[in-house]
């Protein structure tokens, strides 16, 4: 059993925990909830809960079909074990059904299919504002290899395709997400999370979302869409 130790790092929706293993953090899922760079707030009960459990059965899924990933076990509700990572500041957006910022940006209307899926890399910074790059700006201000983000690419590529599958058994369509990388002895793993606040989630049949867009854009019972999709994904809640 790991001792939890200090506070590494507090983000908008989770807390870093160092422990007694230098090698392994505690990442605790909370209630909280934020939009527009943290501009809206609020907090919904058992957001945390619901959101590790989900991130932790997409991991499983995805280490069971060969895609490596920071998780290691949950703790608790909230409370999930990760390999302490290097991550890299980038973030990966797949993207199979225009929705959000790109219908926002471009001349792309909201529904259209996007096949193959769009991948795009965001710098996660608060600094500059998360702006969008690419391999040569990413390799130009040093915070990945050429080779890294290739295998990024590849990485991202291949959970979609598990996603959409594992999501389509559980009629839901999976319009776009994000995900994070960190580097883990040399190798680049998948970190992070995976839940209703970094992924787009539609019905498949109402085309209704049971996501963080509900609370985004005031689409209703926020609290209702977290529980539906934490039933829908989760056999056991
Ligand atoms: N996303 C995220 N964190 C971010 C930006 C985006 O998890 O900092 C996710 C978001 O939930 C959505 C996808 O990435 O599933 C694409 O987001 P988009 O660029 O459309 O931004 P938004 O419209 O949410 O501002």
């Amino acid at each position: 059993m790991v001792i939890k130790k200090e506070i590494q790092y507090s983000g908008k929706a989770k807390t870093l925990y160092r422990t007694d293993d230098e090698t392994k953090l505690i990442a605790e899922f909370r209630d909280s909830l934020t939009a527009f760079d943290g501009k809206k707030k609020g907090s919904l009960e058992h957001k945390g809960h619901y959101n590790a459990a989900i991130s932790a059965h997409i991991f499983k899924l995805l280490e069971e079909e060969g895609v490596p990933t920071h998780f290691e076990c949950m703790l608790s509700d909230t409370m999930m074990l990760v390999n302490a990572v290097d991550i890299i500041p980038v973030e990966v957006i797949v993207r199979n059904i225009a929705a959000g910022s790109i219908t926002r940006k471009y001349p792309i209307k909201e529904g259209t299919p996007l096949v193959p899926p769009v991948i795009a890399l965001d710098y996660k910074s608060d600094e500059y504002g998360d702006p969008m790059i690419n391999e040569d700006i990413a390799c130009v201000m040093g915070i990945a290899e050429r080779e890294e983000l290739a295998v990024m690419r590849k990485i991202a590529l291949e959970v979609n395709k598990l996603l959409i599958e594992f999501l389509d058994s559980k009629g839901l369509l999976l319009p776009d997400f994000k995900l994070e990388f960190g580097r883990l002895n040399g190798k680049i793993v998948l970190a992070d999370e995976i839940s209703a606040d970094t992924c787009r989630f539609w019905d498949k049949k109402t085309g209704k979302s049971l996501d963080k867009d509900v609370f985004r854009f005031d689409k209703g019972d926020v609290g209702r869409a977290y529980y539906e999709i934490a039933q829908r994904i989760l056999p056991e809640i």
